[in-house]
C-alpha cells in the first residue's frame, strides 16, 4: 500500500495524543486560524503566542480590525517582523466587511483572493474551520512528504509543491480534513525535525516511511541552495534634542513600508548636509546587525546632539514613552531602540 494510504489513521492517532494547545486551537473560528496562520509565516509558534493575545483583545473580530487606526495596528505587530502581513490583514478585514458582510467567506476561491493569502493559509482555513478536505502545504508538510515517500524532488519548485498537493488530495480524509493538516504540520515542527535530526522513534509514520527504511534521512528533502544575501552598509543616526529622538517614516512602498525609524543612509557616511542639521556632538555608538529574506544590513550607529536648525519635513520628536507606546520601530532598529529609550530614560 501506497506509504500516504496508510498515514492517516496513526497520524490522526499521533495528533490526537501529542497535538500541542495552542491558543487559537481552542476556538478555532476562520478569523482565529487565518490570523494565526498569518502571523505564524516565517515566526515561530514561541513568539507569536503572546502577539495574537494582544492582537486579539484589541481586534476581537474582523469589524474590528478592519476599525483599527493604522499606526495602532503597526504598534500591535511591532517586533513580529514582515510588516506587510498586518497591513495585508486589514486589507482583507476590510474586504471581508464591504465584499461579505463582514462575514468570512468559506469558498476557497474567495479566501484565497484575499490579500495576502496564498494556497497554504487558503487551505488551512478551508480545511480547519470549514472542515472542506484541501490540502495545506507548508515547509513543515514538504519535508514530512518528501521522506515519508522518499521523494528527492526540489521542495522549493512549484513543480513538487503541485505533485505533494495533488497526492495529499486523493489522501486527505474527508471526515477529519482539518485535524490530518494540522497532523502533518505537527510532525514537522515537533518530531520529523528538520537537518537530519528528525525523531523517528515516535513518529506514527515510521512503520511505512521510506527515508527510514532505506536509510536516506539525511539526504531528504532535496532543497535548492538560496541565492546568499546582499549585504548593505548603513550608517543610523540617533538625533537627540533634549529628551527627544528623531524618527522619520519610512517611504509607503518597499522594506519596512511606512513604519517609523532612526534617520539612516547607505554607506558609512558623515551626517548628510541636505538634512540641515548643526550638531553639538557626534559620536560613534556601535555596531548592529539585522537580516532580512534577502539583504543584510550592516549597521554604524552614531548618537547626535542636535544644536540649532529644523528637522527635516515629515521628521518628529519621539519622547521615551511615545518611543514606548506611539511609533512602531522595527526590529531592524531594536539596538538603536535600545540606546534611545536608554538615553531618554536616565534623562542625561
Ligand atoms: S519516520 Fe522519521 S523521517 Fe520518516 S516521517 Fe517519521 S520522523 Fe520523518
Amino acid at each position: 500500500m501506497d506509504p500516504l494510504e496508510r498515514l492517516p489513521i496513526p497520524l490522526l492517532e499521533w495528533f490526537r495524543d501529542n497535538a500541542r494547545r495552542l491558543p487559537w486551537r481552542d476556538e478555532p473560528t476562520p478569523y482565529h486560524v487565518w490570523l494565526s496562520e498569518i502571523m505564524l509565516q516565517q515566526t515561530r509558534v514561541a513568539a507569536v503566542l503572546d502577539y495574537y493575545k494582544r492582537f486579539l483583545e484589541e481586534a476581537p473580530d474582523v469589524s474590528a480590525l478592519a476599525a483599527l487606526p493604522e499606526e495602532r495596528l503597526m504598534k500591535l505587530w511591532q517586533g513580529l517582523g514582515y510588516y506587510s502581513r498586518a497591513r495585508n490583514l486589514q486589507k482583507a478585514a476590510k474586504m471581508i466587511v464591504e465584499e461579505h458582510n463582514g462575514q468570512f467567506p468559506s469558498d476557497f476561491a474567495a479566501v484565497r483572493a484575499l490579500p495576502g493569502v496564498g494556497d497554504y493559509t487558503a487551505g488551512a482555513v478551508c480545511s480547519i474551520a470549514f472542515g472542506q478536505a484541501v490540502p495545506a502545504v507548508d515547509g513543515n508538510v514538504l519535508r514530512v512528504y518528501a521522506r515519508i515517500m522518499g521523494d528527492d524532488g526540489d521542495i522549493t519548485t512549484p513543480q513538487m509543491k503541485k505533485k505533494v498537493t495533488q497526492d495529499l488530495e486523493k489522501a486527505i480524509p474527508v471526515n477529519a480534513a482539518g485535524a490530518f493538516n494540522q497532523a502533518l504540520m505537527e510532525l514537522g515542527a515537533t518530531v520529523c525535525l528538520p537537518n537530519g535530526a528528525p525523531l523517528c522513534g515516535r513518529c506514527p509514520a515510521k512503520e511505512f516511511c521510506v527515508a527510514l527504511a532505506q536509510e536516506r534521512i539525511s539526504e531528504l528533502p532535496v532543497k535548492a541552495p538560496k541565492k546568499p544575501r546582499r549585504v548593505e552598509e548603513r550608517t543610523v543616526w540617533l538625533v537627540f534634542q533634549g529628551n527627544n529622538v528623531a524618527l522619520r517614516r519610512r517611504p509607503t512602498r518597499g522594506l519596512l513600508a511606512g513604519l517609523w525609524e532612526f534617520p539612516n543612509e547607505p554607506g558609512k557616511g558623515v551626517l548628510p548636509e541636505e538634512w540641515g542639521l548643526k550638531v553639538l556632538t557626534d559620536e560613534y555608538a556601535g555596531q548592529a546587525k539585522h537580516i532580512f529574506t534577502h539583504i543584510e544590513w550592516h549597521m554604524t550607529l552614531r548618537k547626535v546632539e542636535k544644536g540649532t536648525g529644523t528637522l527635516p519635513s515629515g521628521w518628529v520628536w519621539a519622547s521615551g514613552t511615545e518611543l514606548e507606546q506611539k511609533y512602531a520601530v522595527p526590529n531592524a532598529f531594536e539596538r538603536a531602540l535600545g540606546l534611545a529609550k536608554e538615553r531618554l530614560n536616565g534623562g542625561e
